[in-house]
Order: C-alpha cells, then structure tokens, then sequence
C-alpha cells in the first residue's frame, strides 16, 4: 500500500497534464484514518465518474460488535452507514473543474432499508464504496484541487460517517433495532395466520404521488384497528413509547384468505394498500411505515396494456380468445388490460407469490367483475373473461395464495371475501358481518362462471437465446437509465407495471441479474422458479456484489440493491426477446 505522500507527489507530478495521466492514480494508499482504493479511473471528466472505496477498520469505527452479530443488523448497519456517509458528503458537492469535477456520491437508500453494495461491513473493516469525479479544467488535470479531494475530504467523510462518535451510538442502535424490530414482527406472521401487519398509529398517506416522505400535519389520521382485527405482537427490543419503553405493539392483522378494503371515493383505501405493498420491505426510522410489515410473498396485480407477454397459461381466467386463439400458451406483444392483467397474475404465481394485491384504481373492470345484467346482455359463451370475482375464493381455498382488494365500486365480492375492512374518513371499520348480512338480504343473479377448476401455472423453461446482452463493441452492456427502465443490450425493458420495485439500484441489479442467469442456469431444462430460487442462494451466499460481470472481488461492485424475486422475475416477463419453452 502506498501512503500518502506518495499520492501528494504523485498528483504534483501530473498536475497540469492531460486527463488520462489520472490513469496512473489507481492503486491503494493508506491515508492514516482510512485507506483509498482507487479501482477505476474515468476516461474524461464528463465520462461516469472514478470509483473508489474508503476503508477504516473496525478498531478506528468502535461499532459495538453486537450490531454485527446477525444478517438484518448487518444489513440494517450497512444501509444506515451509506445514510451517513451521503450525510457527510454533504447536499452541494463543490465544483471543481469541468464536467464531474469534484462530484463525491454514495448510493445511499430512500424510505426502505435494503441489503445494497454501498457499503461493505466485516469484522474487521468497513468500507463505503464511492463515485468520485477526479478534478479538471478542460482536459487539463487539477492536481491541487485532486490533493484536497482524496487527501482531505473523502478521509473527512470517512471518519464523520464510518466512525462511531459515542454520541452517535444511541441513534446507531436506535437505527438498527428499528429494523431488527420490523423483521421480528415480520417473523411472527405465520403464526397468527396474518400476511400484515398495520400498529396503530402508523401514517400511511405520504407527501405527493411524486414524494413517498410521510405526509405531515394536523390533517394526518393515525391508524387504528377495529377491535375484532387487534391483535399484539411483541418486538424484539423495547422502543420509546408515550409512556415509557413499549415491549409490544397493537394494531391490525390482516388474516389469510380474502380480504376486502371498501370505502368511499377519497376515503384512505389506495393509501392502506400501498402501504402493505411497501411493507414486505422495512422502512427507516420516523416513516411512518416502520410498523407496517407484510409477508415477504405479497405482489401486486396490476392491469398494464401494451405489455408484451409469453406463452403464460391465462385459460384461467380468459378462455380461448375470438378467432379460436388458445390461452392456455399465450403470447402477445401488445396485451390488453384485461389479459395482461391475467399474466400479471399467472406470472407471481409462477414466481412463488403467497398472496395477491390489486387496487380498482389499476385493474381492468372486465377483469375484476361481470354483474348480473351484463350476464344476462352478453352469454357467457361470447365472454372469454372469467371474471377474478369467481376465482378470488378458489386462489385461496385450492391454492393456498391469499388476495386484498381494494373495491370500492362492486358488492359482488361481498359472499367470496373472509374479511371487509371499511375506511370512512380514513378510520378503519370491521365491516365484514354487516357486508355478509347485505349480500344474504341483497342477493344478486349473478351467476359464478368457470368452465374448469383454476390449475397451478405449468412451468416455464426460459431460454439463454433470449438474453442478448450485447450492444455496439460491447459483450454485456447493461444499464438503468431511471427505476421504471432496464436497457438490456440493445432493448428496453419497461418496469413501471413493477409497484413494488422501490429503488433504481434494485433495477439495476435486476438487468444484472438476468445476465448471470442467463449464463449460469439457462440450459434449457431449469423452470423460472427454480432459477429464481438458485439467484437467491447466489445473493445470500455471496452478496451482491458479484453482479457486475466485470466486477473483480476486492473492486468497487457499483451500486447494486436488493431485488426480490418477484421483479426479477417481472422484468424477465418483461423483455421483449424472451422466449420459453413448456
Ligand atoms: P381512495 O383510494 O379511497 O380513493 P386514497 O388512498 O387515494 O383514497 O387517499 C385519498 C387522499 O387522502 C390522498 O391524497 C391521501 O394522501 C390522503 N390520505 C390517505 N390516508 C390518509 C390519512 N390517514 N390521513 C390523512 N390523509 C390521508
Ligand atoms: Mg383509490
């Protein structure tokens, strides 16, 4: 390792010169508080700034080793660790030269706390992995202003972040066993026969749609339980409550089975659902959604036209189409609402997917109901549509996979639901015996409409053939130019149908992840599920920061986060060049 009068000479030294002399900084240097890795070196200063990692050991950091001792606190650890250091960069980055001149980034977390690769915790170092753009004027190299960037300032970023002040370490555990607490709760699930879990005063409603910051203000309805659906559940560590450390927190289970949220226009529905959606992901301290926790299974079904779809066995809920077109295999590149809604559906349980969430606001009517006049208009022999009202019941009695709906607009799912939750004013009501009583004293001629009993989708075997990575000179080039978007060689992968992909370096770990699959487990017999279970032995064995086909260990990985299975494989479903067989 070199130190750091080394690099001082060695920035005099090419102080002035052309950019490319920059090259010559790649190494590792100790610093004396930390050391620097320079992994990468950037091209020019508009190109994708250098990468670099900070390191301090475990000694200089005084981290209490308890917060090392499990996977969610290390993870809770890392992600709040790349908190701190985006902390201590600072908002305005000063300007140095040209182009990336000066900029100092770390791919720090929003609202949800994830396993990422911004940070890299063992016991006996910790490192923050950065983008650093090297100073220039023009072309020329700034050496001095070089000095103060890597010689100053990222070892100043490093102590203020990676070292625990003593001060800090109550906000540190506080952090940690925050989320150690949603995992707890998470953990107990099962065993109330619960898929979520909403505490009583948790905030659902957040800034604007463009904002997932908690909504503040007097304005702001807390959430309460009704009674019937109470329960308690412990945490794992005491947290400050108003009167004192709280052991336990109360708030409403939402049981296995159908479950109902009805309610006036307005009323809170969407807010509520969202929030389980989110809940299968802890989020940080203060979002009002910490004690919002949902089975790790839940994915939401969304009708999303103009995607493309393969070969997905949707016959059961859309029988052969006009033109004598089979379902049971279908393929389009352009889906409607209504059967890409289907595949949406066919798709999460082909991933594994333990229940199912859909919003009327996202759902294609001809998909969630057919009333009794339509019947009597339109026979059933000239509607391919089976409606998901006379399959919800059947997806949880033989299946096993449980739904929430949100259905402000239709009675007809009254009989098939288990639980009705109505929202007025945003207060949740137990409404489920009332709503029974009303579908026993209001009954409608509807008539249930299935030819066959609903079949666990048949697997799929996706091919390697599919996955052409390859752009202008480049074998693998893999980008995410935004969240909702993967540039997989030359296509687009469009995402924004994925509402529970929260963080563009989860997309970029997904068109990462594609790749490895490809080359690693596509051989032409393994189903999708099976590859999906062998991505996730790769990530918890290893991390991930072995994504980057061009990563080498001990490098800068890039920023990469956890996805789940369920949008890797929603963006597999997604690429348009996807074939399968089966
Ligand atoms: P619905 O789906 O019933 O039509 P939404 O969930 O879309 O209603 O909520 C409507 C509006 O009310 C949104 O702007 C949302 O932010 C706000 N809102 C939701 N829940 C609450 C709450 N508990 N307190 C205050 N405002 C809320
Ligand atoms: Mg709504």
């Amino acid at each position: 390792m070199r130190t750091a009068s080394e690099l001082r000479t060695l920035l005099a030294r090419i102080d002035g010169r052309g950019y490319p002399a920059y090259k010559d900084l790649r190494g590792d240097y100790d610093l004396g508080a930390c050391s620097l890795h320079i992994d990468h070196v950037q091209g020019d200063p508009f190109a994708a700034p250098s990468r670099m990692r900070v390191r301090v050991s475990m000694r200089e950091a005084t981290l209490a080793p308890e917060l090392l001792s499990t996977r969610a606190r290390r993870t809770a650890l890392a992600d709040l660790l790349a908190r701190r250091v985006r902390d201590a960069i600072g908002g305005g980055t000063r300007s140095r030269g040209s182009g990336k001149s000066g900029v100092v980034r770390v791919d720090a977390g929003g609202q949800e706390v994830l396993e990422r690769t911004a940070v890299a915790l063992t016991e006996h170092w910790i490192e923050a992995r950065l983008d650093v753009g090297l100073p220039a004027a023009g072309r020329r190299i700034l050496g001095r202003e070089a000095e103060a960037l890597l010689c100053s300032d990222l070892p100043a970023i490093a102590a203020r972040a990676l070292v625990a002040a003593p001060r800090d370490a109550e906000a540190i555990d506080a952090f940690v066993g925050c989320i150690e607490n949603q995992e707890h709760l998470r953990a107990q699930l099962p065993e109330h026969d619960l898929i979520a879990f909403v505490a009583d005063g948790a905030l659902l409603p957040r800034e604007s749609g463009a904002s997932d910051r908690p909504l503040r203000g007097a304005e702001v309805v807390p959430f309460a339980s009704p009674e019937r659906l109470r329960v308690v559940l412990p945490l794992a560590t005491p947290v400050p409550g108003p009167d004192g450390p709280r052991r336990e927190l109360t708030g409403l289970g939402v049981p296995r089975g159908v479950t109902l949220i009805v309610g006036g226009g307005y009323h809170g529905k969407s807010t509520l659902l969202r929030a389980i959606e989110r809940g299968v992901y802890p989020h940080v301290p203060g979002d009002g959604r910490e004690w919002v926790v949902s089975e790790p299974g839940l994915v939401k079904i969304r009708a999303e036209d103009g995607r493309r779809v393969e070969r997905v066995d949707i016959s059961g809920f859309v029988r052969d189409l006009p033109g004598g077109r089979t379902t049971r295999a279908f393929s389009s590149d352009d889906a409607s609402g209504s059967t890409s809604q289907a595949a949406n559906l066919v798709e999460a349980l082909e991933a594994g997917a333990s229940g199912l969430l859909l919003d009327e606001d996202t759902s294609a009517t001809n998909f969630m109901v057919r009333d009794a006049r339509m019947q009597a208009l339109v026979r059933a022999e000239h509607e391919p549509i089976t409606p998901f009202v006379d399959r919800v019941r059947e997806l949880y009695d033989a299946l096993g996979v449980s739904t929430v709906l949100v259905m402000g607009g239709s009675g007809d799912y009254f009989e098939v639901s288990d639980t009705v939750l109505r929202l007025r004013d945003y207060h949740a009501e137990d409404a489920t015996a009332e709503a029974h009583r009303v579908a026993a004293e209001h009954p409608t001629a509807r008539r249930r409409e299935v030819a066959e009993p609903l079949r666990p989708p048949p697997a799929r075997v996706p091919l390697a053939e599919g996955f052409d990575a390859s752009r202008g000179r480049r074998e693998v080039k893999i980008d995410a130019p935004s969240r909702d978007a993967i540039r997989y060689g030359r296509q687009e992968i469009d995402l924004r149908g994925l509402e529970q992909l929260v963080d563009g370096s989860q997309t970029r770990a997904i068109g990462h992840a594609l790749h490895l699959a490809a080359c690693e487990w596509m051989d032409g017999e393994t189903p999708l599920a099976a590859i999906l279970d062998a991505l996730e032995r790769r990530f918890d064995a290893e991390g991930l920061d072995g994504l980057d086909p061009r990563h080498r260990p001990g490098r800068h990985p890039g920023a990469y986060a956890r996805p789940r299975r369920f949008e890797i494989a929603g963006a597999l479903n997604r690429l348009r060049s996807l074939r399968v067989r089966g």
